[in-house]
């Protein structure tokens, strides 16, 4: 949706695919970090955007072992918000949709599965998706494969996954939100577990970080002990508990870290996670795929205006975003083996070292908090605004 307003933006024809027949998926996370806030801000946005509802967070906090620890300080950051927004991701996706809608250049169309790619030869030249209306082929000088960890445009297009492997899955889960609950956190730690709580107005959507094919065991180990694991963590959640009274309100999500190692060819691009699935850890797989969004509308908008792009210009996109990648993944993988499969979570029920590390020396603080709401290597906006685009 990123890259498609900005391509739109700039008075490139764009046609944005949707699969669903809306955007209201709730396993994506709700993190509008300070980086896309200030996207928002060079775009023109910010004052409407965040008009939706939404709650800010200047500081994230880990529980660890029942002790508060802050863990990222975002007052410092060199950008226009200080915070990050928690937003549930639909109504980001409908506000970029709603302000792409106002340019000519833009089409949306829902209920559209891509199902395979178009080949002349050896180039990609569009996509056929399912329709309501039968299916319906899509030609263009350009594919851009925004389809996610699960994506098919990488897999049609034959490009080669490198798996990292990742130790953890993620029980999802809704618990109602009660008058005098604790303020938004990173999550709970405890004896190598790791629970986390998005606040959405007047529900908590849960994530609870299991061993990787571990539910099957869980489920043999009976709700019950379900409950009993998710209170230990978070007592306050004790009176609530009962809500989850049956397996069909507790989904499964795989994790995965993996990458693509080359992210095109002739007619096709890919980014965010279909170029890189990233885990949930430290919430920033969205900013990724944002800044993979902004950096291929950077690097193609004027070309696309005019021509259509060739492979090297394509590699520009993965040359320019994937040290970033790298960086992060290596430190999700870090996350994974050290904090929450319990290496140094403190077992004896102390403060692992590096969670006293951020409480004695506040300037800890800071790396995170550029790691988290900017990423390495944050993209702004270049790509060029045509004149009579709206
Ligand atoms: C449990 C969990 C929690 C997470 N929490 C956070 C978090 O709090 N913060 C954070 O920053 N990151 C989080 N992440 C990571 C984050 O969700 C991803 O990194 C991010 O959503 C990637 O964005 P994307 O646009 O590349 O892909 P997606 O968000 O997956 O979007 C892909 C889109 O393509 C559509 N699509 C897929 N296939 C097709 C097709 N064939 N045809 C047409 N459309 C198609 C999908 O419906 C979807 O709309 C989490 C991940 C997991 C697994």
């Amino acid at each position: 949706m990123m890259v498609g307003y900005l391509l739109a933006r700039a008075g490139v024809d764009v046609i944005v695919l949707e699969k669903h027949a809306d955007f209201f998926r709730d396993f994506r996370g709700d993190t509008i970090h300070p980086s896309t806030l200030q996207l928002m801000y060079e775009l023109g946005l910010l004052d409407e955007f965040l008009k939706l509802p939404h709650q800010e967070l200047r500081e994230i906090r880990g529980i660890f072992n029942g002790h508060p620890v802050p863990v990222a300080d975002f007052s410092r950051l060199p950008t226009h918000c200080k915070f990050i927004a928690f937003m549930p991701q639909w109504d980001f996706l409908n506000f970029l949709a709603a302000q792409a809608k106002r340019f000519s250049t833009f089409t949306l169309h829902m209920q559209h599965e891509v199902t395979d790619l178009l080949f002349d030869n050896d180039r990609v030249v569009g996509v056929r998706a399912k329709t309501p209306d039968g299916d319906r082929d899509f030609r263009a000088d350009l594919v851009i494969g925004a389809d996610g960890r699960h994506a098919i445009t990488h897999e049609r297009a034959n490009l080669e996954l490198q798996e990292f492997g990742a130790p953890i899955d993620a029980l999802w889960m809704r618990l109602s939100k009660r008058a005098g609950d604790p303020p938004q956190t990173l999550g709970f730690f405890k004896h190598g577990k790791l629970l986390v709580l998005l606040d959405r107005g007047d529900y908590f959507q849960v994530g609870f970080v299991i061993p990787k094919g571990g539910f099957d065991e869980i489920k043999q180990r009976g709700l019950t002990a379900l409950h009993h694991d998710i209170v230990e963590m978070a007592p306050f959640l004790n009176d609530r508990i009962h809500e989850l009274d049956d397996w069909s309100k507790i989904k499964l999500l795989t994790v995965q870290i993996n990458r693509l190692k080359k992210w095109c060819r002739d007619g096709l691009l890919c980014i965010g996670d279909n170029a890189h699935a990233m885990s949930p850890a430290g919430g920033v797989g969205i900013n990724l795929a944002l800044q993979d969004a902004v950096a291929a509308a950077n690097l193609l908008a004027a070309k696309l205006k005019t021509r259509p792009v060739s492979v090297s210009e394509l590699e520009e996109v993965q040359k320019r975003r994937e040290w970033p990648t790298r960086v992060i993944q290596a430190t999700q993988v870090f996350i994974h083996r050290r904090v929450v499969t319990g290496r140094s979570s403190g077992d004896d029920g102390k403060l692992p070292l590096f969670a006293r590390l951020f409480i004695w020396f506040p300037f800890f603080r800071t790396l995170p908090a550029r790691l988290i709401g900017l990423g390495p290597r944050p993209e702004h906006i270049h790509s060029p605004k045509a004149e009579v685009s709206i």
